[in-house]
């Protein structure tokens, strides 16, 4: 008899990276928790609030960089800062 546990490992492949932003709306205000896309950037985000389409701003390569609490990761990760 083997009381072996298992071996489970939190290892969470090295990603320390924020998935989550929120996003606030430039117009009325409106906040929204986003999960965002690891591997791309996410352009366009319509607020849910006023309906508004949110651009990034110029130098800004996602909505979460312009209008987010956290940008998004791929700048995290540093492969897409000038
Ligand atoms: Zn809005």
């Amino acid at each position: 008899m083997s009381a072996g546990g298992t071996a489970v490992e939190t290892a969470a492949a090295g990603s320390t990276l924020e998935r989550y932003s929120m996003l606030t709306c430039p117009d009325c205000g409106h906040r929204a928790r986003e999960e965002m896309p690891t591997d791309a950037c996410l352009f366009f985000h319509e607020c849910a609030g006023c309906a508004v389409r949110l651009r990034p701003l110029p130098g800004d390569c996602c909505v979460f960089c312009s209008y987010g609490s956290v940008p998004c990761p791929p700048v995290q990760s540093g492969c897409c800062s000038a």
